[in-house]
C-alpha cells in the first residue's frame, strides 16, 4: 500500500455570491448548482494532481454557498466516475456563517435561516467572518510507480 502525501493548494476561490452577504438566489435549478461546481473542482484538481492518483479531495464549503452535500458527494460521484480522478473521494467540511456585530461587538453565528443580523442585539450592522467559502483545501494523493 503506498502511502499518501497531502498537498495543500493554494485556495482557489469562485467569485461567489455576486454581492458580499447576500445568498445566491436558489431557483429550481436542482443539483445543476453542485454538478458545475464539481466540473470546476474537478479541472482544479486534475491540474494540482500532476499526475499523481487523487484519493481524497478536501473542500471548504461556507453556509452561504447553499450547497447540499449529499447531492455534492453524489455529482462528485458523476463527474468522476470515469477518468483520471475515478474512485477519488469529497470531503465537505462546512464552515458556518459567523458574524461580528459593528453595533455591540457580539460575535454569532446565522442559524439555519441565514438571518444575516446579530442575534445578540438585533442589529443588521454586521461583518460576514466567515460562510462564503468555496476552498480546495488539499488533496490526499498516491504516487503511482
Ligand atoms: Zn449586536
Amino acid at each position: 500500500m503506498p502511502e499518501a502525501t497531502r498537498h495543500t493548494l493554494v485556495p482557489w476561490c469562485d467569485p461567489g455570491p455576486d454581492e458580499v452577504g447576500r445568498p445566491r438566489a436558489r431557483g429550481g435549478d436542482g443539483p445543476v448548482h453542485e454538478l458545475s461546481l464539481c466540473r470546476s473542482i474537478h479541472d482544479i484538481v486534475d491540474r494540482a494532481r500532476d499526475g499523481r492518483r487523487v484519493l481524497t479531495v478536501n473542500l471548504q464549503v461556507g453556509q452561504l454557498r447553499q450547497v447540499v452535500p449529499d447531492t455534492l458527494t453524489h455529482c462528485w460521484g458523476l463527474v468522476t466516475a470515469e477518468g483520471p480522478l475515478a474512485g477519488s473521494r469529497l470531503v465537505v467540511d462546512h464552515v458556518p456563517v459567523v458574524l461580528d456585530c459593528r453595533e455591540c461587538g457580539a460575535r454569532t453565528t446565522a442559524g439555519q435561516a441565514l438571518v444575516l443580523t446579530c442575534t445578540s442585539c438585533g442589529s443588521g450592522a454586521v461583518d460576514l467572518r466567515s460562510g462564503e467559502e468555496l476552498l480546495v483545501t488539499s488533496l490526499d494523493l498516491v504516487k503511482e510507480p
